[in-house]
């Protein structure tokens, strides 16, 4: 029967002429019902497969699919967004808020869009947005128009709640051509612009090196701790007052056997992203520590710093660690300073806060490193258990000749007087900056003009011959 063959077919749509009023009449008109059940049964398994069923939206698998069917071969542009400290809000507010929330912003997302361009929700609070192709300044434009429209409260369930987003940026085909590697790299660059507090980041833009250059280095990253190929080198903290090396950073560094020395800028975002930072951060503690406790014994004590992630400012296990290790070290804890960003303190303020009071109280030194990049007001920096604060590069280069710059810094240091922080200008690399700097009565210097990073033997050297020499006021060594 060619009906029945055409339903066979997956044609439901094929008239079934149902008047006979014979057997083969009553055959046909339950062929008919079939048709339609079946019709509607594969709909909405099609429903479900390709729709994000809270939003409506196209899910992950959709978006696949209408990237292959039209995007392929042609020139575009990918946004993956996610929504800021969605976590906390989900569940401090509850999970039908957060539903709720997500709907409203599956709204505003298809509102901002083209007849052409496509958003999907990829899962949780990520979304993906396939937009025509653009110039950057239109890129910007538009990314910050969509930031812009997700920035105006929302009133779920009678409650105003303020979101933020952070937006991954790539292009195709420039930046890859499978739809998989675009969705890393601008996953890659949403984190990195979540990071950094900058709403949007360029995937062309996270280094140098392409996509499957970087995943290889994640890939990577486990055997070259267990190798030996990372290394910790310091950069010292001139004290201008006394004019004395006081202090010291610990900077990780990869000995990478084929690809030279890696600057962590290359490797720790990806080590904070996988988790593999916790294996990272206890092993550059031990370093310090051990080092620190070295130039001790001899007779030159250095407050050494290590930097903490986010991740590790919520590891439960990192206070046990760090106490485990100053009683091995048997190194004064005021000689060990951990430096945290504004933002660690972000994602779980609360579990964050916890655990800085509990390292304070071990004794030991907490700074809050690249201060000013964040939206932190030292209001905020007031509340919190730390001894240091570091004033990021970008206000400090230039610092005697810019205006603005000048006025940041010299208020900064007057606050921080009063708070009874010590101040620590980072990125110095010119004799007036410092110079400027001690005009100004800040406490410490860190930059190239004092000196770079360096090799743990090679340091012990030099700050033992700067010590000694006793410098002239301004004469510090040159970079
Ligand atoms: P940071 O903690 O703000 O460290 C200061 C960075 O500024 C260092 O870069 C240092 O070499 C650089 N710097 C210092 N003085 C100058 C200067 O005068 N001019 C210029 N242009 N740069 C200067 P580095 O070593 O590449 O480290 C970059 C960032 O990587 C660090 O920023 C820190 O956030 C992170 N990092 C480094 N080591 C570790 C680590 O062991 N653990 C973690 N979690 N992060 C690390
Ligand atoms: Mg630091
Ligand atoms: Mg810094």
């Amino acid at each position: 029967m060619a009906v029945a063959e055409t339903i066979a077919n997956g044609d439901y749509k094929r008239e079934v002429p149902v008047g006979r009023r014979d057997e083969i009449g009553a055959l046909l008109r339950s062929l008919a019902i079939m048709r339609d059940s079946i019709g509607s049964r594969e709909e909405s398994i099609l429903r479900l497969a390709y729709v994000d069923t809270l939003t409506g939206l196209p899910n992950r698998t959709r978006l696949l699919e209408l990237f292959e069917a039209r995007c392929a071969d042609c020139a575009g542009v990918l946004f993956i967004l996610g929504i800021d400290r969605f976590a906390p809000i989900n569940k401090a507010l509850g999970h039908a808020v957060g539903d709720q929330l997500l709907r409203e912003i599956a709204v505003r997302l298809k509102g901002a869009l083209g007849e052409s361009e496509i958003v999907a929700r990829l899962w949780g609070d990520e979304f993906a947005l396939l937009l025509n192709p653009a110039d950057k300044p239109a890129i910007e434009a538009f990314a910050q128009k969509i930031l812009m429209a997700l920035r105006e409260p929302m009133s779920v369930d009678g409650q105003r709640l303020d979101i933020d987003a952070s937006i991954g940026i790539v292009s195709f085909p420039q930046d890859g051509s499978s739809i998989t590697s675009l969705m890393r790299r601008a996953d890659l660059a949403m984190n990195a612009a979540k990071r950094r507090h900058s709403g949007f980041a360029f995937g062309s833009e996270l280094g140098d090196e392409p996509a499957h250059e970087q995943l290889s280095l994640i890939g990577e990253m486990r055997e070259a701790l267990a190798r030996g190929e990372f290394v910790a080198w310091y950069q010292p903290k001139l004290n201008l007052a006394q004019n004395r090396i006081s202090g010291a950073e610990a900077l990780i560094r990869w000995r990478h056997p084929k690809k030279g020395m890696i600057p962590p800028g290359r490797f720790i975002p990806f080590a904070e992203q996988t988790g593999f930072i916790r294996e990272i951060t206890p092993w550059i503690l031990r370093q310090a520590m051990e080092h620190a406790a070295q130039w001790r014994q001899s007779g030159m004590p250095v407050v050494t710093s290590v930097n903490l992630s986010t991740h590790d400012l919520l590891n439960h296990t990192l206070v046990d660690q760090i106490r485990d290790l100053i009683n091995q070290y048997a190194l004064p804890p005021e000689l060990l300073c951990l430096e945290i960003t504004e933002s660690a303190l972000m994602d779980e303020p609360e579990l964050a806060l916890k655990h800085l009071h509990e390292l304070a109280a071990l004794g030991l030194k907490l700074s809050i490193d690249d201060y000013g990049t964040g939206q932190a007001s030292l209001a905020y920096v007031k509340t919190l258990p730390v001894h240091e604060l570091k004033i990021d590069r970008a206000f400090v280069t230039g610092v005697d000749r810019d205006h603005k710059n000048a006025a940041i810094v010299r208020s900064t240091i007057l606050l921080c007087r009063e708070l009874g922080l010590s101040v620590v200008a980072e990125g110095a690399e010119t004799k007036e900056e410092v110079d400027w700097l001690r005009s100004v009565d800040c406490d410490l210097v860190q930059g190239y003009r004092v000196a770079k990073p360096m090799p743990v033997t090679d340091f012990t050297a030099w700050v033992s011959d700067f010590n000694q020499a006793g410098h002239s006021a301004s004469g510090t060594a040159s970079s």
